[in-house]
């Protein structure tokens, strides 16, 4: 089982629903513990250091992962639009002013992060991209991602692992 974190879905808050592997087959949780959360917030690159996750936390950011998917999978529940907009409405600490007058970003907690991930969601949602959010075509993968190709054709959620995998099923098959 590969525990490792994927970031193949062009949006954090597409990638956030990735923390849930082969959700179609046999689901596994790459985030089975609230430290694997932080580590996931810093290797998403959207806070350098790895933030405290309580429980509680913890708890609500699978359960804004859960409302995620099912409104990138075309799933409309009242209540997966209350929790999304329950954190994207949340004031969010801006940056301060240093006496040197550098721009210092402000410490982010746990809940600014889930605040800016669902914030992504509604951007993509609301935007352009919305009716590109799809499903890895291969079988074995649940990996969602955002279209953003000109011809709007991508069909794998990589040229590297599924789409590899399908092109040479399809020359075994015609050799
Ligand atoms: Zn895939």
């Amino acid at each position: 089982m590969d525990t490792r974190f994927t970031w193949v879905g062009g949006r954090p808050s597409v990638d956030f629903t990735a923390t849930l592997g082969k959700r179609e087959q046999a689901p596994f949780e790459r985030i089975p513990e609230p430290a694997d959360l932080g580590r996931w917030f810093r290797e998403a690159g959207l806070t350098q250091d790895e933030p405290a996750v309580p429980g509680r936390a913890y708890r609500q950011a699978v359960e804004l992962r859960e409302a995620l998917y099912r409104l990138f999978t075309g799933t409309r529940h009242a209540a997966d639009l209350e929790v999304v907009n329950r954190w994207s409405s949340r004031p969010l600490a801006g940056p301060r002013l240093t006496s040197e007058l550098r721009a210092e970003s402000a410490t982010v907690d746990l809940p600014g992060l889930l605040s800016s991930l669902a914030r992504d969601a509604v951007d993509l949602l609301s935007g352009p991209l919305a009716d590109r959010i799809r499903t890895c075509a291969a079988d074995e993968c649940s990996l969602l991602f955002v279209d953003a190709s000109r011809a709007g054709r991508r069909r794998w959620c990589s040229m590297n692992t599924c789409g590899a995998r399908a092109k040479m099923a399809t020359y075994r098959a015609v050799g």
